[in-house]
């Protein structure tokens, strides 16, 4: 298992602050308690961000 859980916004990791798991289109995404807010009230801003990270979330691993 590689899959590390790292927030997709600022890609903080679960040793520097609580992330939760959230499903978007059939995907693992992970979310900070910092970025959650910007899922509740600017998804339309982030949405981009998010499907990018989706897409390349699978093989790499840029490490933080
Ligand atoms: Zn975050």
């Amino acid at each position: 298992m590689s899959q590390k859980a790292v927030c997709f916004n600022c890609r903080r990791s679960e040793a520097e602050i609580p992330i939760s798991n959230w499903r978007y289109q059939g995907g693992d995404v992970w979310v900070c308690s910092q970025c959650l807010p910007l899922l509740i009230h600017k998804l339309d801003q982030i949405i981009d961000v998010l499907q990018a990270a989706r897409e390349q979330g699978e093989d790499d691993g840029p490490g933080v």
